[in-house]
């Protein structure tokens, strides 16, 4: 079954059940505590805090979604895309968990010919809020789901809440077993690469006065109205459907990776390093594609740089597999285009706009790459001649200074020869700089009033890209 069929079928469902269809929101968060939408509940904030009125009791979605947290995941695990798609279905004060419960359950066991997933009942398991006995009741009682397939878990896996004041809940995950080749039995809690979590259906019921963290918060009471939020991995669902490994190997993907093996002459599925490259390649460029078709372009501050370190990180692996100063961006983005222009036929059009932004943000960095990679590999020499293991402070300062290579670009390739890298020292020198700037754009204030003005403005500018550098730093921390 295809990605985009996945997608209509979800929304189908739900909307022969009584739902309105809604377009995905834009990746570009219209909230202002989020730089990228990373749920399909994201755009609906407003509506779960009472501030908007919804368009309707019951929605449904197929959300685009971005998590960097996730990147260094990506290639490893299988189941990590930076990004994907959320499919979920809504209700805002209209049915609970006994709605949610035995639609996700009918959805995912329903023959393939009466609009369903199809997928085997001894297959799939459930995770319930540990003291959630309602959950259990249904899954069980109304379902008929064995209870040795029902797992209770505790607050970190199975409460979700926005981290703030606001509306918080127990959740239910559903898993797919995939078999012993992919490792212990024991359900979800022994192993979640075997079981692999498909959908979340969070039961939002309370009301939290204070969130001090993930797992403790005080419940203030009841919310008035009970709502529910699900989201299902679409790229799971087809990995599952597709019948492959992993999710970069399903159909929005794969011709990705695919091509990229074929540039660089490299053959998926031979060495182990070569296949994360690959995977890496295939999953960040469709992310790319993706973020710049919504507007965002690279940068060294907020989404910009999360799409920069994306472009940097697809290019730098295509290098490790041998592209040497090909750019192959461009091919690889017009495959992106391609597979995800069945679901999303606006890239198409833009696809020159799309082009543009990519090929030059590959321009500029091979040439930094160029550079900044020499210098890089005889400070890693020396290091190891004089038995170190550790990249002094100093040298990830000047890659930075002079040859533009980010921090967490030096932090890469140092791990990747085995090394670490001396970051008090590194952050320690970026500090003393912007020291140093701000007394000499002071001394320049003093001389001149022309000049002051001057030095107010490149104070500016110099401020604005080291607080970059060091947010950017500080979040991939
Ligand atoms: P995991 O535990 O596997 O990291 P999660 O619990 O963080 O997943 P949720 O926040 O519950 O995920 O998101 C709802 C659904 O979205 C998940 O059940 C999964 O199917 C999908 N999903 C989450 N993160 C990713 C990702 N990085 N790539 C692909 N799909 C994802
Ligand atoms: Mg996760
Ligand atoms: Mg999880
Ligand atoms: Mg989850």
């Amino acid at each position: 079954m295809e990605s985009a069929e996945i997608a209509r079928r979800f929304l189908r469902f739900f909307e022969e059940r009584g739902h309105t269809i809604v377009p995905s929101a834009s990746l570009v968060a219209e909230d202002p505590t989020l730089l990228l939408v990373n749920a399909g509940m994201v755009p609906f904030k407003p509506y779960f805090l009472g501030q908007r009125k919804p368009p309707a009791n019951r929605l449904t979605t197929a959300q685009k979604c971005v998590r960097t947290p996730d990147i260094d995941e990506v290639g490893k695990t299988t189941r990590h895309a930076t990004f994907f798609q959320m499919l979920g279905n809504f209700s805002f004060g209209d049915y609970f968990k006994d709605g949610a419960i035995p639609f996700a359950w009918e959805l995912l066991t329903r023959s393939e010919a009466d609009g369903g997933f199809a997928f085997p009942e001894e297959r799939l398991w459930v995770t319930v809020f540990e003291d959630d006995d309602d959950a259990v009741a249904l899954w069980h009682g109304k379902v008929g789901v064995p209870m040795e397939r029902i797992q209770r878990r505790g607050l970190a896996d199975n409460y979700w809440h926005m981290g703030v004041p606001g509306p918080g809940g127990p959740c239910s995950e559903i898993y797919y077993d995939r078999g012993p080749e992919y490792g212990r039995e024991g359900g979800p809690i022994a192993d979640e690469n075997r079981y692999l979590e498909v959908w979340n259906l969070v039961f939002m019921q309370a009301q939290l006065a204070e969130v001090r963290s993930k797992v403790d918060f005080d419940v203030q009471g009841e919310l008035p109205a009970k709502n529910i939020d699900t989201g299902m991995g679409l790229e799971r669902m087809a990995a599952i459907l597709q019948g492959v490994d992993n999710i970069y190997e399903i159909d929005t993907t794969y011709k990705i990776l695919d091509r990229a093996a074929d540039l660089t002459r490299t053959r998926y599925g031979r060495d182990q390093r070569a296949d994360v490259s690959l995977r890496v390649v295939a999953d960040h460029v469709r992310t790319g594609t993706m973020l710049v078709a919504d507007g965002v372009m690279p940068g060294n501050e907020g989404r910009g740089y999360v799409l920069r370190r994306i472009l940097r990180r697809s290019i730098r692996n295509l290098r490790l597999l041998g592209s040497g100063d090909e750019r192959y961006m461009h091919e690889l983005t017009a495959v992106a285009i391609d597979v995800m222009g069945r679901q999303y036929p606006e890239l198409v059009a833009d696809a020159p706009q799309i082009h543009g932004v990519i090929d030059a943000e590959e321009a500029s960095f091979l040439g930094t790459l160029r550079t900044g990679t020499a210098i890089f590999d005889v400070a890693v020499e020396e290091t190891k001649r004089k038995g170190g293991q550790v990249l002094a402070g100093t040298q990830a300062f000047q890659l930075h200074d002079t040859y533009g290579f980010p921090i967490d670009l030096t932090l890469e390739m140092a791990a990747e020869q085995g090394l670490k890298v001396d970051e008090e020292g590194f952050r320690r020198l970026m500090r003393e700089q912007r020291e140093r700037a701000k007394a000499d754009a002071a001394a320049k204030k003093t001389g001149n009033a022309d000049i002051s003005v001057l030095g107010q403005i490149l104070e500016r500018a110099g401020r604005v890209d080291f607080l970059g550098y060091d947010q950017t730093v500080a979040e991939s921390e």
